[in-house]
């Protein structure tokens, strides 16, 4: 490892060998000759350059170097090196959010006459930039039942270049077997591109499983406080050269202020997810036993139907929990007004505790009949677990439960 300071936009840490705990503090540091500790951030639009031949130079491709904070930006690029690190890949792209990161990848990689296949159990705007605007760039998508192997295997054609998942699923925590997908996607010379938002590096690696390319929506776990919105795309280089011309080009890059946010949240991620994940876990099995539940969906629980599943492919379980209250959508209603501290909101992967009723508001806008498919039935209630002391989320939850 060397610890020169020659150069402020040169990474100083070599990640090889390290753990994840640690390359989330350490990995893509850089520092300035003034030897600050904590990452440097470069809020600059354009870049200046000591002469017109190094100016030409640069533009030209023949000598390497930022130009324009569209291209290239060292708070970037050392988001960019901590997260390739700790999902395992050879090279990351920063988006300017998760939905960026979909629509750069599918921009990037797919082409006219492409055809995907998709779990119909993404996240709600996924769905929607393949049916609404990458179908006008001539590419189909096939949805199918994130868990059934042999849909998946059914689901394609000689067009299928991409598989798309997310893994758990969102609010009902449905798992797929991403080696087993790998696979069928690799005899179909197609790529599998998982959505880890939920897990993150930290609990799940779905690279070292088999996948090619991992997204995320950082402005959930990886920044943890609901502070920015970001995204990113981790894979092969030569993958992510490609996604890396679109961007530089289509212009969906993060902002470095965001990613020095995103820098930070990052350092306490490990930490974070267990403790999402250890609290959720206590939550899961405690609503399981109150009399007003009907019924728990946590990947952490032996009545998860693919529990296994999750033991063999996750390192935990995650933050986020649903269950279905006794009652229709006004039973759910009435537990959600009832409690005083957890936030009422859609958004999840924050520290903070957030409720939310999948039904009429993230997936509010499916069609009934879709939303009876997808299992989003109106008693269901989703809750992000956050790092809140347990006792006053029992107590919190405990108002809800009194309303049932
Ligand atoms: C939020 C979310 C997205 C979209 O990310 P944005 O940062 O809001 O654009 C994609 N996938 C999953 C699983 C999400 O939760």
């Amino acid at each position: 490892m060397s610890k020169g300071f020659e150069n402020p936009s040169r990474v100083q840490f070599d990640p090889d060998g390290y753990a994840t705990d640690t390359l989330a503090l350490r990995a893509g540091q850089s520092r300035t000759p003034e030897g600050e500790h904590s990452d440097p951030i470069y809020p600059t639009s354009s870049f200046v350059f000591s002469s017109a031949r190094e100016a030409a130079a640069r533009f030209g491709g023949e000598e390497a170097g930022n130009i324009y904070s569209r291209f290239t930006n060292p708070t970037v690029r050392a988001f960019e090196e901590r997260i390739a690190a700790m999902e395992g890949g050879e090279r990351a792209v920063a988006t300017s959010s998760g939905m960026a990161a979909i629509l750069s990848l599918g921009l990037a990689l797919l082409k006219q006459g492409d055809h995907v296949v998709c779990s119909r159990s993404v996240f709600g705007s996924t769905v929607s930039l393949f049916d609404k605007y990458l179908s006008r760039a001539g590419i189909t998508t096939t949805y199918v039942d994130p868990t059934d192997l042999d849909d998946w295997r059914a689901a394609i054609g000689p067009a299928t270049r991409m598989l798309f998942l997310e893994t758990p699923s969102n609010p009902l925590g449905e798992l797929t077997d991403i080696a087993a997908v790998a696979e069928i996607a690799h005899a179909n010379d197609a790529l599998l591109v998982v959505d880890n938002c939920f897990l993150t590096p930290v609990l799940q690696k779905p690279l070292a499983l088999g996948a090619d390319i991992v997204m995320h929506s950082a402005t959930k776990y990886i920044d943890g406080q609901g502070r920015c919105v970001g995204g990113v795309v981790v894979g092969r280089q030569a993958e992510m050269e490609e996604v890396f011309g679109f961007i530089r080009t289509g212009g969906t890059c993060m902002s470095p202020f965001n990613a020095w946010v995103f820098l930070k949240g990052l350092e306490t991620l490990p930490l974070r997810m267990r403790g999402h994940s250890e609290s959720a876990q206590i939550l899961a099995q405690w609503l399981e036993q109150q009399a007003g539940v009907e019924r728990v969906f946590y990947t952490g629980l032996e009545s998860h139907p693919q529990h296994s599943l999750a033991c063999r492919q996750q390192n935990g379980f995650g933050g986020v929990l649903s269950f279905e209250v006794k009652g229709g959508r006004d039973a759910a209603w009435r537990f959600i007004d009832a409690t005083r501290m957890i936030s009422i909101t859609g958004n999840l992967g924050d520290a903070k505790t957030t409720i939310t009723h999948p039904a009429t508001t993230t997936h509010g806008r499916m069609t009934p009949e879709d939303r009876a498919r997808a299992g989003i039935r109106d008693n269901l209630i989703r809750v992000s677990v956050g790092l809140e002391d347990l006792d006053d989320l029992k107590q919190d939850l405990s108002l809800g439960l009194a309303q049932l």
